[in-house]
Protein backbone atom coordinates (compact mmCIF):
# COMPACT_ATOMS: atom_id res chain seq x y z
CA UNK A 1 0.00 0.00 0.00
CA UNK A 2 1.03 3.76 -0.49
CA UNK A 3 2.11 5.43 2.65
CA UNK A 4 -0.94 7.86 2.35
CA UNK A 5 -3.38 4.68 2.42
CA UNK A 6 -1.07 3.59 4.98
CA UNK A 7 -1.38 6.90 7.16
CA UNK A 8 -5.24 7.12 6.17
CA UNK A 9 -6.21 3.24 7.37
CA UNK A 10 -4.12 3.86 10.53
CA UNK A 11 -5.69 7.35 11.31
CA UNK A 12 -9.26 5.48 10.93
CA UNK A 13 -8.30 2.29 12.67
CA UNK A 14 -6.95 4.89 15.25
CA UNK A 15 -10.20 7.55 14.98
CA UNK A 16 -12.55 4.06 15.37
CA UNK A 17 -10.42 3.48 18.78
CA UNK A 18 -10.38 6.12 20.36
CA UNK A 19 -13.49 8.27 19.73
CA UNK A 20 -15.06 7.83 22.54
CA UNK A 21 -12.48 10.26 24.48
CA UNK A 22 -11.14 13.39 23.54
CA UNK A 23 -7.90 12.82 25.55
CA UNK A 24 -7.44 9.90 23.62
CA UNK A 25 -7.29 11.38 20.39
CA UNK A 26 -3.77 12.01 21.57
CA UNK A 27 -3.03 8.65 20.83
CA UNK A 28 -3.22 9.26 17.19
CA UNK A 29 -0.24 10.41 16.60
CA UNK A 30 1.43 7.55 18.20
CA UNK A 31 -0.64 5.02 16.16
CA UNK A 32 -0.03 7.09 12.45
CA UNK A 33 4.21 7.14 13.72
CA UNK A 34 3.94 3.37 14.26
CA UNK A 35 1.99 2.50 11.12
CA UNK A 36 5.20 3.91 9.16
CA UNK A 37 7.66 2.03 10.80
CA UNK A 38 8.01 -1.30 8.81
CA UNK A 39 8.32 0.91 5.77
CA UNK A 40 11.63 1.22 7.58
CA UNK A 41 12.82 -1.62 5.80
CA UNK A 42 12.70 0.79 2.31
CA UNK A 43 15.41 3.23 4.11
CA UNK A 44 17.47 0.86 5.66
CA UNK A 45 17.56 -1.13 2.13
CA UNK A 46 20.83 -2.34 0.87
CA UNK A 47 22.18 -2.94 4.47
CA UNK A 48 22.69 -6.87 5.11
CA UNK A 49 19.33 -8.90 5.88
CA UNK A 50 17.16 -5.96 5.04
CA UNK A 51 14.63 -6.92 2.70
CA UNK A 52 11.40 -4.86 1.93
CA UNK A 53 8.65 -6.50 3.49
CA UNK A 54 10.21 -9.08 5.21
CA UNK A 55 12.96 -7.90 7.83
CA UNK A 56 10.19 -5.11 9.54
CA UNK A 57 6.79 -6.52 8.08
CA UNK A 58 6.55 -9.79 10.48
CA UNK A 59 5.00 -10.31 13.58
CA UNK A 60 8.82 -10.52 15.33
CA UNK A 61 9.71 -7.18 13.95
CA UNK A 62 5.78 -5.57 15.48
CA UNK A 63 7.17 -7.45 19.44
CA UNK A 64 10.84 -6.53 19.06
CA UNK A 65 9.33 -2.46 18.64
CA UNK A 66 6.76 -3.08 21.20
CA UNK A 67 9.34 -4.41 23.80
CA UNK A 68 11.70 -1.35 22.71
CA UNK A 69 8.98 1.28 22.99
CA UNK A 70 8.18 -0.07 26.26
CA UNK A 71 11.34 0.06 27.79
CA UNK A 72 12.45 3.62 25.95
CA UNK A 73 9.08 5.37 27.00
CA UNK A 74 8.31 2.90 30.39
CA UNK A 75 4.59 3.59 28.76
CA UNK A 76 2.84 0.45 28.15
CA UNK A 77 -0.12 2.72 26.50
CA UNK A 78 2.50 3.93 23.90
CA UNK A 79 3.93 0.38 23.19
CA UNK A 80 0.40 -1.22 22.72
CA UNK A 81 -0.96 1.86 20.48
CA UNK A 82 2.53 1.03 18.56
CA UNK A 83 1.52 -2.02 18.18
CA UNK A 84 -1.79 -1.32 17.05
CA UNK A 85 0.10 1.08 14.04
CA UNK A 86 2.61 -1.41 12.88
CA UNK A 87 -0.38 -4.16 12.65
CA UNK A 88 -2.10 -2.21 11.13
CA UNK A 89 0.43 -1.45 8.11
CA UNK A 90 1.04 -5.42 8.20
CA UNK A 91 -2.75 -5.35 7.56
CA UNK A 92 -2.94 -3.24 4.49
CA UNK A 93 -0.15 -4.90 3.25
CA UNK A 94 -1.41 -8.18 3.56
CA UNK A 95 -4.50 -6.99 1.08
CA UNK A 96 -1.80 -6.72 -1.50
CA UNK A 97 -0.57 -8.94 -4.64
CA UNK A 98 2.79 -9.21 -2.96
CA UNK A 99 1.30 -10.25 0.60
CA UNK A 100 3.24 -9.74 4.12
CA UNK A 101 5.05 -12.98 5.98
CA UNK A 102 3.75 -12.57 8.30
CA UNK A 103 5.83 -15.15 10.27
CA UNK A 104 9.29 -14.27 8.19
CA UNK A 105 11.90 -15.75 8.47
CA UNK A 106 10.52 -18.66 10.64
CA UNK A 107 7.91 -19.08 8.06
CA UNK A 108 7.41 -18.21 4.33
CA UNK A 109 3.65 -18.25 4.40
CA UNK A 110 1.93 -15.10 3.36
CA UNK A 111 -1.21 -13.27 3.19
CA UNK A 112 -1.93 -11.82 0.54
CA UNK A 113 -5.03 -10.20 -1.34
CA UNK A 114 -5.65 -9.01 -4.82
CA UNK A 115 -5.07 -5.45 -4.33
CA UNK A 116 -2.09 -3.33 -5.92
CA UNK A 117 0.09 -0.94 -3.72
CA UNK A 118 -0.54 2.51 -5.99
CA UNK A 119 -3.71 0.99 -7.85
CA UNK A 120 -7.30 2.74 -7.46
CA UNK A 121 -8.61 0.20 -4.69
CA UNK A 122 -5.16 1.68 -3.06
CA UNK A 123 -6.14 4.94 -3.63
CA UNK A 124 -10.01 4.24 -3.00
CA UNK A 125 -9.55 2.95 0.20
CA UNK A 126 -7.23 5.51 1.39
CA UNK A 127 -10.00 7.98 0.65
CA UNK A 128 -12.66 6.17 2.01
CA UNK A 129 -10.35 5.71 5.16
CA UNK A 130 -10.30 9.31 5.53
CA UNK A 131 -13.80 10.19 4.82
CA UNK A 132 -14.22 7.29 7.82
CA UNK A 133 -12.27 8.57 10.14
CA UNK A 134 -13.70 12.09 9.64
CA UNK A 135 -17.01 11.07 10.55
CA UNK A 136 -15.51 8.78 13.62
CA UNK A 137 -13.98 12.25 14.63
CA UNK A 138 -16.82 14.44 14.50
CA UNK A 139 -20.04 12.00 15.41
ZN1 LIG B 1 4.94 -1.89 4.00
Amino acid sequence: MSKRTHLAFALLLSAYLFRFSPQQLLFVPIVLISAMLPDLDLALRGFPLVEHRKTFHNIWFTAAAAYAILHLTGSPLVAELSSIGIISHLLMDSSTKVGVMWFYPLSKWKLSGPLRTGGRADTMIGILSLIGASYFIIF
